[in-house]
């Protein structure tokens, strides 16, 4: 029997990392929790506020969804510096935050006080934030199990010698060797090894993870990865699939009309065209576009095409694929393109791809198999879950991290070889096709109702409600 201490409306504080592969996930994961009766609050700064705005209001307004977006900013002179960084040393600024954060919710009358914080892991403050409203603290990382089974590995097993070793990693089911190069770097590497001890606590000290993925691609690794950190981890996606999703609202407003970009699909052969993107921290030099284009050139198929802009460089390079694309059959989008909207369109045939976990989950919910391009962080990782585990995909055959900025030239035959396998290849491709397009069907039903991510998100909402109480029946407030 209920007690009148009963928090029955739940409200959680959602706060995500500034960066796109982070604050994308977490907007849809805002929309399912709130489709879920939760109220929820999008912590962020201004600036990708305003990046969410559009996304937030349609789900408040127009779906009428408990939902808003509260905005932060950085108490000092730098805020716009530390606000546009893209650098993870700018990671313990996000520290600043934490007092703006607090005033604010014991200021805030308008939704029910908070149940739960949902935080990436790259903000460990958000513990203490947890801790002082007497709520559990939920981490997600961005990224699948398998990769986080080889992060949560490495923290215990890291080991000094050349790149092209080969190095076992423990604990992942079926066995991973990967060379030394590709793993990622720690932060200590960058120079904030005092935060990320911060943030091996933070988890340590949280009650469970939140996993864009679902439990039929990865059963055995999420199994793996509860017994390494000894608590829960819920798969709740993917979370680009979330019902009433706009997807041209992903993220930065799209560079090009999403109608022109489908008409220019539409007249396109099914699993004819070549989609090529990688995301939106990796960035191509010159030499590299030029490879791509001329390996494009000779595959001879339509190409969409997406070039990031301001970063050095950039200009040039658009400048060079927009000449050397004259009279060829591609789409060339600067700046931000509607990619979920691209990828599920049945024109699509291929994707080449860094590998950033939003990107993949997003390709193998659309079907499309991928020609794999990691640059850093886990996308090596996530390269061996593509390649080997779900053999979807085709390297492109990079072997050592990249880090920002910096380049490992892939000539143009390796990336026709690649390409030819995936666009094509006989039975192999078909088989690839076959497999992907199952994973697709799959992630499909994991996101209906009654479905498996359906019950864990389900699942969540009560662990946390159980959580609340019991904690109320403690301390008796
Ligand atoms: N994205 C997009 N349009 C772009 C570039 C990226 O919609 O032009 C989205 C993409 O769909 C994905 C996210 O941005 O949801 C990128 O995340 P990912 O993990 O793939 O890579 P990151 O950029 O974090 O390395």
């Amino acid at each position: 029997m209920e007690t009148p201490n009963h928090r029955e409306q739940q409200h959680f504080l959602l706060c995500p990392l500034m960066a796109q592969g982070h604050l994308i996930p977490m907007v849809d994961m805002a929309r399912l929790f709130a489709q879920r009766g939760v109220y929820v609050s999008l912590i962020t700064t201004p600036l990708n506020a305003s990046r969410v705005r559009p996304a937030i209001d349609r789900a408040s307004r127009c779906s009428g969804l408990p939902i808003r977006l509260v905005e932060l900013r950085f108490p000092c002179a730098e805020a716009s510096i530390l606000e546009r960084s893209e650098s993870l040393a700018m990671l313990p600024s996000t520290e600043l935050l934490k007092q703006p954060l607090e005033r604010f919710l014991s200021a805030d009358r308008d939704f029910p006080p908070p149940t739960c914080v949902v935080s990436d892991m790259f903000l460990p403050w958000t513990l203490d934030v947890a801790q002082g409203l007497g709520i559990p603290r939920l981490v997600f990382h961005g990224t699948c199990s398998y990769s986080l089974i080889v992060m949560e590995s490495l923290r215990c097993h890291r080991s000094e010698g050349p790149d092209e070793e080969m190095v076992v990693i423990p604990d992942v089911p079926c066995g991973l060797e990967m060379k030394r190069g590709q793993l990622p770097v720690s932060l200590s590497s960058v120079g904030i090894a005092e935060y990320e001890a911060r943030i091996v606590k933070a988890d340590a000290d949280s009650c469970g993870v939140v996993i864009n993925s679902f439990d039929e691609l990865e059963a055995k690794f999420i199994e793996t990865y509860e017994k390494l950190i000894g608590k829960k981890a819920y798969n709740v996606g993917p979370l680009s699939l979330c019902e009433g999703g706009v997807q041209a609202e992903r993220g930065n407003k799209s560079s090009i009309d999403q109608d022109k970009c489908l008409s220019w699909l539409d007249s396109h052969e099914p699993g004819s065209v070549v989609y090529v993107s990688f995301g939106t921290l990796a960035r191509l030099g010159l030499r590299q576009a030029m490879e791509i284009g001329e390996a494009m050139k000779v595959l001879g198929r339509p190409v969409v095409w997406v070039i990031k802009q301001g970063k050095e460089g950039s200009e040039e390079i658009e400048l060079w694929v927009s000449r050397f694309g004259e009279g060829l059959d591609w789409l060339v989008i600067v700046g931000w393109a509607p990619q979920v909207a691209i990828l599920s369109h049945a024109a699509v045939g291929g994707f080449v791809t860094h590998c950033g976990w939003n990107s993949t989950i997003e390709a193998l919910c659309a079907g499309v198999p991928m020609v794999t391009w990691p640059h850093f962080a886990e996308q090596f990782i996530n390269e061996k879950l593509i390649v080997e585990v779900l053999k979807v995909g085709v390297r492109v055959g990079i072997e050592v991290q990249m880090g920002l900025g910096e380049e490992v030239l892939v000539g143009r035959k390796e990336i026709g070889v690649a390409l030819e396998r995936v666009m094509d290849g006989g039975e192999e491709g078909e088989r690839r096709r076959r497999r992907v397009g199952e994973v697709g069907e799959m992630a499909k039903k994991a996101m209906e109702v009654g479905g498996s991510s359906y019950v864990n998100m389900t699942m969540l909402i009560e662990d946390v409600r159980d959580y609340v109480n019991k904690n109320v029946v403690v301390n008796g407030h």
